[in-house]
């Protein structure tokens, strides 16, 4: 079975995703990762956007990996690396590359090959797994999950500045839904949940009971 969570950035997706997908015994894929680890490959590669050819010769030559929360890029911890502002500024322009959303989606078809998963990022449900037995889209107003991701770092003892959080955001979206090919939207046989007003356990709740009653 394949659960497939879209939305916009900062809404919670990879943790309510990884959660659900804890709690039914699924694999979890983290398409946005593969795009951030793309975005840090060209910038180490010192290959500039404008040659996006060069960009999908290089990205092809790397190896992905999951495990769990941690990101390998070639067998190198990415993780913490692909959140850094240099990478989150130019994963947007990177995943406008088509030629490299095809390479991307033929990793995420392999990886979800034959197994049960819960597969997050934007365009899971309305380009990638078209036949997923179970879609959700999830948002919330750009002011809440600005406030949420400011409230995040501050916790872990960041530096956050909630107006340039919020401006970033509402620019990374725009970016993302005014692409001509996998654009952010939900898919037309989606459930769309607003979660401006849920804790997280409620909307970990909530997706499980459509999980629950998507299965065969
Ligand atoms: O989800 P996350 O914020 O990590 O995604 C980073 C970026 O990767 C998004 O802003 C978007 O441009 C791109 N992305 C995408 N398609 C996906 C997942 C992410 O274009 N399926």
């Amino acid at each position: 079975m394949i659960i497939t969570i879209d939305g916009p950035a900062g809404v919670g997706k990879s943790t309510v995703a990884q959660l659900l997908a804890k709690s039914l015994g699924f694999e979890f894929l983290n398409t946005g990762a593969m795009y951030r680890c793309a975005a840090l490959a060209s910038l180490e590669a010192n290959i500039p956007i404008e040659q996006a050819d060069k960009i999908v010769e290089h990205v092809k030559t790397l190896r992905f990996e999951q495990q769990g929360a941690k990101i390998l890029l070639s067998g190198r911890d990415v993780t913490a690396r692909i959140r850094e502002s240099d990478v989150t500024k130019l994963v947007s322009p990177i995943a406008s590359i088509i030629p490299l959303r095809l390479v991307l989606i033929d990793w995420q078809k392999e990886f979800a090959n034959g197994r049960n998963i819960v597969t997050e990022g934007r365009d899971q449900g309305s380009v990638v797994f078209t036949n997923a037995e179970c879609k959700i889209f999830l948002t919330a107003s750009p002011e809440i999950r600005a406030r949420r991701r400011t409230d995040e770092l501050i916790a872990k003892g960041q530096q956050a500045d909630y107006t340039q959080i919020l401006q970033d955001q509402i620019e990374r979206d725009q970016l993302d839904a005014n692409r001509p090919f996998g654009a952010l939207r939900p898919a037309e046989d989606s459930v769309v949940v607003q979660s401006d007003n849920l804790p997280i356990e409620a909307v970990l709740e909530l997706l499980l009971q459509i999980a629950h009653s998507k299965m065969p």
